[in-house]
């Protein structure tokens, strides 16, 4: 008897940041000159575009990266673990100029932090690497952008795609007024409360202002809109409807990354040919799993995981 055939993974092409996050716990943040002894130590990988691009792999997207990286230890360190999630690094620069993209996070004992990071390698992120990956942009079902690379190359991105007739999607962090014709040049926009403010000039706080904001993102041009809501859920706006999607009830430990894997989930859902609501119910599965998990990447759920909570369609 012929079995059926699984469809093939969806593609998704990340295009984004990678950088290395080196935690210390503090009693207290230090004031301008003063040295605080911290506690544990701790360092993970971090950076927008591979936080999404881990998401989008564990939940079952055949995920390649487009990125920098620096010729050092921690640069090495992040491909390792790449590979080792599945991902494709062949579009992964090793830049010999600049190190791996660095945030120092100091986190106090009522989890108040303080962060600088250092773009390294993500700054020369350059349109010419988006051209050198070309004939994977144009094969990805969706191409997933954030805003943690140059403004040139996030517009290079876009075209790129846009040329190829890709689906593109947007996270617009961390927030900054963008242009209305990149806004307008991209299928699906997911701001979280304050980007959509940023961008949209409607302040929001809840489900109605968000509604209010994604008519506003609208008009701009993008397809859709997904406005992230924290443990509100998520908005989920286009040309025929604004409706909420509820989050999945669940203690939170930890929301660092929940945008992330919440958009990394969104891209593999609506690559895999899902409406709208149903990309953003998968997402929010996911991004609930997420914030019940300490860390950034190592949070992220497996597809399995996910379906299970979507099966159940209780708490978790
Ligand atoms: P960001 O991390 O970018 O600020 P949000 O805080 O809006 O993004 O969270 C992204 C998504 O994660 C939400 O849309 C929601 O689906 C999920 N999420 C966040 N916090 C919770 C929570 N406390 N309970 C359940 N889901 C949550």
């Amino acid at each position: 008897m012929n079995r059926p055939h699984p469809p093939p993974p969806a593609r998704i092409v990340v295009v984004g940041s990678v950088n290395s996050d080196l935690v210390v716990r503090v009693p207290a943040l230090p004031r301008p000159g003063e040295t605080v002894l911290g506690g544990r130590f701790t360092s993970a990988g971090g950076g927008k575009g591979a936080n999404q691009a881990v998401a989008a792999a564990r939940a079952g997207g055949r995920t390649t990266l487009v990125a920098r990286v620096g010729n050092d230890d921690l640069g090495r360190a992040a491909l390792a673990s790449f590979e080792a999630e599945g991902i494709d690094t062949a579009n992964i620069t090793i830049d010999p100029h600049a190190p791996t993209g660095v945030a120092l996070i100091l986190v106090d004992s009522r989890g108040e932090n303080a962060i600088a990071v250092a773009a390294g390698a993500n700054d020369r992120l350059t349109p010419a690497d988006i051209d050198a990956a070309a004939a994977c942009i144009a094969s990805a079902d969706a191409v997933l952008i954030q805003l943690e690379i140059p403004l040139e190359t996030v517009w290079r991105a876009v075209e790129v795609a846009r040329a190829a007739g890709r689906r593109v999607i947007l996270n617009p962090a961390p927030a900054r007024p963008l242009p209305a014709d990149l806004l307008g040049s991209v299928d699906v926009l997911t701001p979280n409360e304050t980007e959509a403010a940023i961008l949209s000039g409607v302040p929001v706080h809840d489900a109605a202002s968000a509604g209010r904001a994604a008519v506003r993102l609208l008009e701009a041009g993008p397809a859709a809109v997904v406005i992230t809501l924290g443990a509100a859920g998520a908005l989920v706006a286009d040309r025929s409807r604004v409706q909420q999607v509820p989050a999945v009830r669940v203690t939170a430990i930890d929301t660092v990354a929940a945008g992330d894997v919440f958009s990394g989930c969104l891209a593999v859902a609506l690559a895999e040919g899902h409406d709208l609501v149903s990309a953003a119910a998968f997402a929010a599965a996911a991004a609930a799993l997420s914030v019940t998990r300490e860390g950034a990447q190592a949070s992220a759920p497996t597809r399995l995981e996910i379906e299970n909570v979507l099966a159940a369609g209780v708490s978790i």
